[in-house]
């Protein structure tokens, strides 16, 4: 079995060679922890490859290891019927 993992210290998938992580890292990471364990652990990463990339731009850096976090399947499927916007758009006919 071919793990998706950071190569450090590039930073690079081990097993596909795209940036990591990559998607099918992303998907199995949110398949595996819970939205607060994923956040930490984007957090983890974050901070260690800060370190072994110093030349990435911060918001690169945020964009690529934290961002995605907030967009995962766990995070989509959450009954959004109380939010106000949805609710707003779903009366409006
Ligand atoms: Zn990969």
């Amino acid at each position: 079995m071919s793990e998706h993992v950071g190569e450090r210290p590039s930073w690079d998938c081990r097993s596909c060679g795209m940036p990591w992580p990559c998607d099918p890292a992303r998907e199995a990471l949110a398949a595996e922890l819970g939205p607060i364990q994923l956040a930490m652990y984007a957090w983890a990463n974050l901070e260690q490859a800060a370190g072994d990339l110093p030349g990435m731009p911060v918001g690169e850096m945020f964009d690529r290891f934290l961002a995605w976090t907030r967009a995962t399947p766990a995070a989509r499927s959450m009954p959004d019927a109380g939010h106000p916007v949805a609710r707003r758009v779903s009366t409006r006919s």
